[in-house]
C-alpha cells in the first residue's frame, strides 16, 4: 500500500503543460485579435476547441461559400482540448456499458462511427505538415485490482459476441507487464484502435487548418449572450455578429443554460506529468507508447511522450453545483494529489523522480454517458455536449453531425443515436450535486479500498450503490 498524498507535490495551474509546450512550439505566436466590431456571418460557432474546429472545418469543406466565424473566451485549445489526456479511440472500451444500457445494435451504431472518427482524425493528424505526436499503438485496459477484473472480462465477453475479436484483444497478466511492468497491472485487453495525440498540438494544428480554409477567428472574445432572430446576433463585449445560424460548441460552458442543465453535470479530471524519464521507461518495458487505463469508474489513465514523460489523470475530481463552472474544478489540490498518489503507487520505480505539472479542468457528463447533439427551439441555434470525458474521438462526430445540422442535410450522422435518443435528465437542484458528491465519495473510497486490498466501509459501500438502486446509468460501478 503506497501512503496516500494529502497535498501534491505540484499544485495544479494554468495553462496544461499540453498547451504550453504546444505554443512553445508555435513559437508562442500573440491570441488572434478580439472581435471589436459589429459583423455578419452565415455560422457563428462559439468556441474554439475540437467541437468549434471540427465544425468550421466541416463546413468549409462541404460548403466552400459559407463564411464562417469562431469567437473564443480565450485561445484555442484553452478549453479541455488542450489540456485531455490525449487518448483517442472509438466506443470499444466502455462496450460493455453500452451494450447494458442501450442494448447491442447501439454498440454496433457507437463502434461504427467510433471507427469512421478514428480514421477521420488519423488522417487529419498524418497529414504532411501536421506534427501532433499521433501514436497509433492502440489502448491497453488493464485491471488494477480483483474488483477490476470482471469488468475486463464483460468488455472481452461484449467483444466476443458482436464479432470484434480482432479489434478487442484479451492479454493475461504476463502480457500486459510485458508491454508495462507495474507490480499492480493485473490482466487486461488491448484495443486495436486506440491512439494517444498531444492534445493541445491537435487543437493548434485544428486552428491552423481552419485558419488556411478561410474561417475566421476571435479569441479573447467571450459570447456573453445569443439574442435569437432572424438573423440571430451574438453578443461579445465589444463586438456582435449578425449570423443565420449559430453553433454552441461550449463544452462545460453549455451546463449552465436553463435547457442543457438538467441533463448535463460538470464532473472534473486532473493529470499530473513527470519530468523525463525515458530510463524508467525503458527498465519497465514501456516503450511501445500504448495508453493505459484501468478499469475503475474513476478512471486513471497513462501515457508517454516522445521525451520520455509519463502523464497521468485521475477522473474524480470535484463536481460543479447547478452547471456553474467554479474554481475548484480547475485548481483542486486534492485530486492533483489523488493523481500522483496513484502515478507514484503504479510506477514505484519514479522514486525521487519528480512531478513537473498539475492540472485539471471541467467533464461534461451527460446522463446517460452517450454526447448529445441537436438545434435549440426557437431558431437555427445548434449544440453539442455531453462527451463525458471521452470526447477527443467524439468531436469529430460532433463537427460532422453539427456541420449537418447546419446545412439542414438529412444524414447518418442526423439520424444517429447522438441526436435521435431521448435525452435522459439528472434529479435536480440542490439534490443531484448533494446525491452526486456523496456518491463520488463514496465511490472513490470503494475503489481506493480495493486497490489497497481491504474492504471497504458499509457506508462507502450504500453511498456507491445508490445510483443503481435508482436505475441511473452513470455513477454505477
Ligand atoms: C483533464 C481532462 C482529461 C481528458 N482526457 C480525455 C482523453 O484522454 N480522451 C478523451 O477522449 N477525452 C478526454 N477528455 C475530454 C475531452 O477533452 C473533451 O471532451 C473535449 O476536449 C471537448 O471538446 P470541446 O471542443 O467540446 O470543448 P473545449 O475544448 O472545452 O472547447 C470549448 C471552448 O469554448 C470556450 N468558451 C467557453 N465559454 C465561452 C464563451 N462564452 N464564448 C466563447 N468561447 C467560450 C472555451 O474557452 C473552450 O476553448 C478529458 C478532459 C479533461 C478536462
Amino acid at each position: 500500500v503506497t501512503s496516500r498524498l494529502n497535498q501534491p507535490t505540484v499544485l495544479p495551474a494554468e495553462p496544461s503543460w499540453w498547451l504550453q509546450e504546444a505554443l512553445q512550439f508555435e513559437g508562442d505566436p500573440p491570441a488572434l485579435p478580439a472581435l471589436e466590431s459589429t459583423i455578419e456571418a452565415d455560422v457563428a460557432i462559439l468556441g474554439g476547441g475540437y467541437t468549434g474546429l471540427w465544425t468550421a472545418l466541416s463546413l468549409r469543406e462541404r460548403a466552400p461559400n459559407l463564411r464562417v466565424v469562431i469567437v473564443e473566451d480565450t485561445v484555442c485549445g484553452g478549453g479541455a482540448s488542450g489540456k485531455n489526456g490525449g487518448f483517442v479511440h472509438g466506443y470499444w472500451l466502455s462496450s460493455a456499458k453500452w451494450a447494458a444500457n442501450f442494448g447491442d445494435d447501439v454498440v454496433r451504431e457507437l463502434t461504427h462511427f467510433g471507427a469512421l472518427a478514428q480514421d477521420g482524425i488519423r488522417t487529419f493528424c498524418t497529414a504532411p505538415g501536421v506534427d501532433v505526436w499521433w501514436a497509433d499503438n492502440g489502448i491497453i485496459k488493464f485491471s488494477g485490482s480483483p474488483a477490476q477484473d470482471a469488468a475486463i472480462e464483460r468488455i472481452i465477453a461484449t467483444a466476443r459476441r458482436l464479432g470484434a475479436t480482432d479489434l478487442v484483444i484479451p492479454l493475461s497478466r504476463a502480457e500486459v507487464q510485458e508491454r508495462c511492468r507495474s507490480p499492480h497491472f493485473r490482466a487486461g485487453l488491448w484495443i486495436r484502435e486506440g491512439a494517444t495525440v498531444q492534445p493541445a498540438r491537435l487543437a493548434r494544428a485544428l486552428r491552423r487548418a481552419a485558419l488556411e480554409r478561410g474561417v475566421v477567428i476571435y479569441e479573447n472574445t467571450p459570447a456573453k449572450d445569443v439574442r435569437v432572430g432572424a438573423p440571430h446576433t451574438v453578443l461579445t463585449p465589444r463586438g456582435a455578429i449578425a449570423a443565420r445560424d449559430v453553433v454552441l460548441a461550449l463544452n462545460a460552458g453549455l451546463t449552465a443554460r436553463p435547457d442543457i442543465a438538467p441533463h448535463v453535470m460538470n464532473f472534473s479530471s486532473f493529470m499530473v506529468i513527470t519530468e523525463p524519464v525515458p530510463d524508467l521507461l525503458t527498465e519497465i518495458g514501456w516503450t511501445g507508447g500504448e495508453g493505459l487505463d484501468d478499469a475503475r469508474m474513476f478512471l486513471h489513465y497513462f501515457r508517454t511522450t516522445p521525451d520520455g514523460r509519463i502523464a497521468m489523470g485521475s477522473g474524480s475530481g470535484p463536481i460543479d453545483f447547478n452547471g456553474i463552472l467554479q474554481p475548484r474544478v480547475f485548481f483542486d489540490a486534492a485530486s492533483a494529489a489523488r493523481a500522483e498518489t496513484a502515478l507514484r503507487r503504479f510506477f514505484p520505480g519514479l522514486g525521487d523522480r519528480c512531478v513537473a505539472r498539475a492540472w485539471g479542468g471541467p467533464i461534461d457528463v451527460s446522463a446517460d454517458g452517450l454526447p448529445f447533439f441537436g438545434t435549440l427551439r426557437p431558431g437555427r441555434v445548434h449544440f453539442g455536449c455531453g462527451y463525458s470525458g471521452h470526447g477527443v474521438n467524439a468531436t469529430w462526430i460532433g463537427g460532422m453531425t453539427l456541420a449537418s445540422l447546419v446545412l439542414g442535410e438529412d444524414n447518418a450522422f442526423t439520424r444517429s443515436v447522438f441526436c435521435r435518443r431521448r435525452w435522459s435528465a439528472f434529479p435536480p437542484e440542490p439534490l443531484r450535486t448533494v446525491v452526486g458528491r456523496l456518491v463520488r465519495s463514496a465511490i472513490i473510497a470503494c475503489e481506493e479500498a480495493d486497490e489497497d486490498g481491504v474492504p471497504a466501509p458499509l457506508p462507502a459501500r450504500l453511498g456507491a450503490a445508490i445510483p443503481r438502486a435508482f436505475g441511473m446509468r452513470v455513477g454505477t460501478r
